[in-house]
């Protein structure tokens, strides 16, 4: 029996056997091929490349059918690097002097070219290099087409343990297969985190190394709640588990009796409670958990689930889904928050030295009006279907929002040029997920209807501490007082100019915040749905007056420890809390 620990990403006990996911380049095979086979290495290869050729016509047809030619202009040079002849002799040289089999001469051969373009002292020769790993992969895939295990195709339960996961591999996992998730990468808000409690996974990241220690078929215990793996355990702790996986299980059902009552203080101030979501699926989860609404969509997944980018058309068609599937209860669609770890695989640029603060959210949508009206029309065109309300991310501060809010107001005056209808009242509103924009919250209040604090990005902008670095992650702090401090001045701006505000970011799903955010006054929670139930409990059985004397006495407090140690008391005597 071997205990790892890591950082708790998605409340919860999974008991299961292994299901080891490595990264396609860990496992390029490597065998030789003895001369006499190397012209059929080499067919094989050819036959490949062939393949991604086929692959990449057929997208630039659908860039066509879509009208997106222009952005499909890549497509063009990707196919010329395809039939470069000196990608080919390069292969073929190389198989002959090495006689080894195709995936590996092409692995070193990407990697030759790679260094040798990434030393070019040329932005448009480097920014090449991204162009060619591509087509690069797309041949790998084809080569390795027998050897490739997708997590879209599990047919039985499984844990899944892994070294990373893009964001975009945890949508098209096969979610009713996956009991647990336990990962060397990641922090608790990073991307994978955040849809393993979407997807009610419970999961523990940044284990450093567990991939090193188990094998296909293990028994493992993922304690998501503690933040712990348990890699074949013994009986006894096999029991123990499975007695705290039962009381869980119970615990959560119990609260779902909460379902119809509001989030009502004990001394009567409402509490809206709302949902975050992804993807479309997660509709039933938001009404199973008595959400007063959705008060975050992330729309980028839309795009990272097709791993493009989506036409107006299926934008509205989406959108109006959603809409319609929660009636009249509001809905929240947060634009596009693409860059950083969210990088759509069809559009160019995402390749930076510093994405998390670079080229992400409303920076790209404002560079690429294009995409950003054609989302922003999809949106108004969806509007008359229910309670739409939009929010823009990563807003710095109001020379960016007015910017933002002038597209909008364009989008508006085309549609109605054009005749189409939408809803004439549509609240605005603010992500505050950076600390120029917190710091200035007082001045962006007079601009929008509402704002929504993403924690998950406050915290990491705040603190400087990247959200997904499981080396750092000791520092990712929602107690810090830089952090409390900013939240407290970010109400009082909105309030002062009478206007609600949320909080979307993990923190509002966070037991331990719910009373200190209450006494700093915030209007609404949105999180992962089956959080809800808890938070209400909470809600429902203190008062406004006990949360404000709460608040009062940790505003005194100088560390995050000091706050941390102070609340895990004070909560733990009044509430038994389920994911502590
Ligand atoms: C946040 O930053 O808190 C947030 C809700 O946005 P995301 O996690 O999608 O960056
Ligand atoms: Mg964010």
């Amino acid at each position: 029996m071997k205990t790892i620990k890591g950082i708790s990403a998605s409340p919860g006990i999974a008991i299961g056997s292994v299901f080891l996911y490595l990264d396609e380049s860990l496992k390029i095979p490597n065998y030789d091929i003895p001369e006499s086979q190397i012209s059929f290495e080499f067919a094989r290869f050819e036959e490949a490349r062939k393949q991604a050729e086929d692959e990449i016509l057929a997208l630039k047809q659908r860039t066509v059918i879509e009208k997106k030619v222009e952005e499909g202009k890549f497509l063009d040079s990707h196919l010329l690097m395809l039939s470069d002849p000196e990608l080919l002799d390069r292969v073929n040289e190389n198989m002959l002097t090495h006689q080894k089999n195709a995936e590996w001469v092409l692995f070193q051969v990407m990697e030759a070219y790679t260094r040798k373009l990434e030393a070019v002292n040329d932005q448009y020769l480097r920014e090449r290099v991204i162009d060619f790993l591509d087509i690069s992969k797309r041949i790998m895939n084809h080569l390795m087409y027998r050897e490739r295990i997708s997590l879209a195709d599990l047919e039985k339960e499984v844990v899944l343990v892994t070294h990373d996961l893009l964001p975009s591999d945890a949508l098209q996992m096969n979610k009713r297969m996956i009991k647990g998730i336990a990962m060397d990468a990641g922090g608790k808000t990073s991307h994978t985190a955040i849809l393993a409690r979407s997807f009610e996974i419970p999961a523990v990241l940044g284990l450093s190394n567990i991939v090193k220690y188990v094998r296909t078929g293990d028994d493992i215990i993922i304690d998501g709640n503690r933040g712990q793996v348990i890699v074949q355990p013994d009986k006894e702790t096999l029991a123990q588990y499975l007695k705290i996986m039962h009381l869980w299980q119970k615990r959560e059902i119990d609260l779902l009796t909460l379902n119809e009552l509001p989030a009502e203080t004990r001394d009567g101030k409402t509490i809206e409670l709302k949902a975050n979501i992804e993807v479309l699926e997660e509709l039933e989860s938001v009404k199973s958990h008595g959400a007063d609404g959705i008060g975050l969509f992330r729309s980028e997944y839309l795009f990272l689930q097709y791993g493009g980018l989506y036409s107006e058309d299926r934008q509205y068609e989406y959108y109006s889904k959603v809409l319609k599937g929660m009636k009249d209860k509001p809905v929240t669609i947060r634009t596009l928050d693409v860059g950083g770890d969210k990088v759509i695989p069809d559009v160019e640029g995402f390749d930076e030295r510093n994405p998390i603060l670079g080229w992400r959210a409303v920076r790209f949508c404002l560079a690429r009006p294009d995409i950003f009206k054609t989302q922003l029309k999809a949106l108004l065109r969806a509007s008359v279907y229910g309670n739409l309300r939009i929010m823009f991310p990563m807003i710095s501060g109001i020379e960016e929002l007015n910017n933002v809010l002038d597209v909008y107001h364009d989008v508006r005056d085309e549609c109605k040029r054009d005749g189409i209808p939408f809803k004439e009242d549509i609240p605005i509103g603010s992500m505050l997920e950076v600390p120029s924009a917190a710091l200035t919250a007082d001045i962006l209040a007079r601009k929008v209807n509402f704002f929504s604090i993403g924690t998950n990005d406050l915290i990491q902008y705040t603190i400087a501490v990247d959200r997904g670095n499981e080396r750092i992650a000791y520092l990712y702090e929602p107690f810090h007082p830089g952090v409390i401090r900013l939240i407290k001045m970010i109400v009082e701006g909105a309030h002062a100019h009478g206007i609600p505000v949320g909080m979307c970011g993990e923190m509002a799903g966070d037991p331990l915040a719910s009373v200190i955010l209450l006494g700093l006054g915030l209007d609404e929670y949105s999180m992962s749905p089956f959080g809800i139930p808890e938070i209400k409990s909470i809600i429902r059985s203190i008062s406004m007056t006990e949360a404000e004397e709460l608040v009062g006495i940790i505003m005194d407090m100088r560390s995050h420890e000091e706050i941390e140690i102070f609340l895990k008391k004070w909560m733990n005597e009044r509430f038994e809390l389920l994911s502590y």
